[in-house]
């Protein structure tokens, strides 16, 4: 039998969960089609800031900074279990921007809008402040300025499975591959687990990041599609270069930026980059030049030189940039573009372009409001006050439920109760259950890894394989050995019977 919805998303990226997530509360039957597994694509590949985009000022991108620093403490007090506020710290380098534009830049930041429990810029002497002894001798003057972090994959499943609790059909490993006006709605094919399937909509947003235009070509069978400027960037992480909480913000010589942030505890990530790319989304490596670059890049700055024997781990994504036509790419703007397509009286499609994680949620509150254009209001706006899973506790209160928790669980690591209240917040007791310690959780596989978490993950999360649990649900990937990651593979494609 073939299913009818008010909507088809295609993509299961911080954009297409986000929209699924906002119509799904509004009212509206949807269903989220992702073709490998969520975040598959860009959306575990970022550097991972909820920010304004300090930079993106420079381009005069005042709508879009404005709009992103607003949403740094909306988004912070939705899920403060997986986003936190950061401190960043913004060395002068003589010969680059000058000191009074850095100020002036801060000022704006700081001004723009939206900024309640962040705190304010101030100006640091890196000749005394503990920020200055990783760097090498020289540095006087620094910056230090509000932002925050995210843990981007897991917003991405937390969007899925909110949208899922309120109804929506989520489906993973499953590939739209044609889409045809039928009448008053749209004709779905789509390859899933269980072979093809049908489904109809009355209205198709296509959120598939850097396939967007594929997908126009593709499913939707159009000849002509070139809105996306693909711009990979690649990140390196490396043991912990500083013993402090706060990241840095070096300036490179050749204009662009680049971040050395505190990660996963004992770690360093460093990036990004800015490339066109022309190749295919799904296979985006960091490349050597890239890995020089980011070495050379903090290595200007930092006392002991970052090389290739610190790396432990890459990632590399593509920024999906909606083409406005700038030269440089660090030049294409950061902000989206939605587009409608479809004559008066067919069923219509909404193409998205471009987008950060920072403004998804606003984006697709947009979506949601273009498609009540089209198929008739339901509901309104929700999401601004509204929780992620287990986010239900105030933004400033992690430590207060860490205590609670510690409490409750006594025979627990603390470290394992923190890295499980920092994934999945007020949910961490259902994760738990009644295990009074770790020996009661099932198989254990590592780092505090078990059995009945990556259960839970199967469960709820869809995940499905040992790389979802090991690289987007967490990032235990970086602490196992490759028996132990191995033996996680092996465990979830028992759970699930050798069906994926
Ligand atoms: P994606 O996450 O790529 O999702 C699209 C999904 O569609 C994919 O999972 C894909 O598998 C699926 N799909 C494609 N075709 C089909 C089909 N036919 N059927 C079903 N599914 C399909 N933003 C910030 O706010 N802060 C940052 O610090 C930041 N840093 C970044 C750094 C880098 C290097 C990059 C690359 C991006 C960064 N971004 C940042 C931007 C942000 O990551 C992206 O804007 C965002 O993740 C895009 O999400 P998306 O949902 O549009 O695309």
């Amino acid at each position: 039998m073939t299913d009818s919805y008010d909507i088809l998303v295609i993509g299961g990226g911080v954009n297409g969960t986000g929209i699924a997530r906002d119509a799904a509360g509004r009212g509206y039957r949807v269903l989220l089609c992702e073709m490998n597994d969520l975040a598959s694509g860009t959306s575990s590949a970022a550097t991972k800031l909820v920010h304004g985009g300090l930079r993106y000022l420079e381009h005069y991108e005042f709508r879009l900074v404005r709009e992103a620093l607003i949403e740094r403490e909306v988004l912070w007090a939705s899920a403060p279990h997986i986003i936190w506020p950061l401190r960043f710290v913004l060395p002068h380098q003589k010969g680059l921007r000058p000191a009074w534009l850095l100020r002036l830049g801060l000022f704006l930041y700081d001004h723009l809008g939206g900024r309640k429990l962040l705190p304010g810029t101030k100006t640091l002497d890196l000749r005394t402040d503990p920020t200055g002894k990783p760097l090498k001798p020289g540095y006087r003057t620094g910056f230090e300025y509000s932002d925050g972090w995210v843990d981007d994959a897991r917003l991405v499943a937390l969007n899925a499975r909110d949208a899922a609790d309120r109804g929506a059909v989520v489906k993973v490993g499953t590939k739209v591959s044609s889409v045809r006006r039928d009448g008053d709605a749209w004709a779905i094919e789509m390859n899933g687990p269980d072979g093809m399937e049908t489904a109809r909509a009355k209205i198709v947003v296509n959120a598939a990041g850097p396939w967007v235009d594929a997908v126009i070509r593709q499913a939707f069978a159009e000849n002509e599609a070139h809105h996306v400027r693909l711009v990979k960037g690649s990140h390196i992480v490396v043991n912990k270069l500083f013993d402090h909480d706060k990241c840095y913000f070096f300036q490179n010589p050749d204009g662009r930026i680049m971040f050395a942030i505190p990660y996963e505890g004992d770690y360093t990530l460093i990036g990004t980059t800015d490339m066109d790319f022309d190749g295919d989304p799904d296979a985006v490596t960091i490349s050597e030049s890239e890995i020089d670059y980011l070495c050379d890049g903090v290595s200007e700055y930092f006392a002991k030189p970052v090389t290739r024997a610190d790396i432990v781990w890459t990632y590399s994504g593509v920024r999906p940039l909606y083409d406005d036509g700038a030269t440089a790419a660090q030049e294409a703007t950061r902000d989206y573009v939605l587009k409608t397509e479809g004559a008066d009286g067919t069923p219509k499609q909404i193409n998205v372009f471009g987008g950060k994680l920072t403004t998804s949620r606003r984006l697709s509150e947009e979506v949601v409001d273009d498609i009540g254009h089209e198929i008739g209001k339901r509901g309104a706006h929700w999401t601004h006050d509204a929780k992620l899973p287990g986010g239900d506790f105030a933004p400033t209160a992690f430590d207060a439920e860490l205590a609670k928790l510690q409490k409750a669980y006594p025979g627990f690591a603390p470290d394992v109760l923190h890295r499980l209240l920092r994934s999945y917040g007020t949910l961490a007791p259902t994760v738990l259950g009644d295990a009074k310690s770790l020996d009661d959780m099932g198989e254990t596989f590592g780092a505090g890894l078990t059995a009945r978490e990556i259960d839970y993950m199967i469960a709820r999360e869809w995940a499905r394989a040992g790389e979802d649990v090991l690289w987007r649900r967490s990032k235990l990937g970086l602490r196992l050995d490759a028996t132990q990651i191995a033996r996680v593979g092996d465990y979830v494609t028992e759970r699930l019977g050798g069906r994926v």
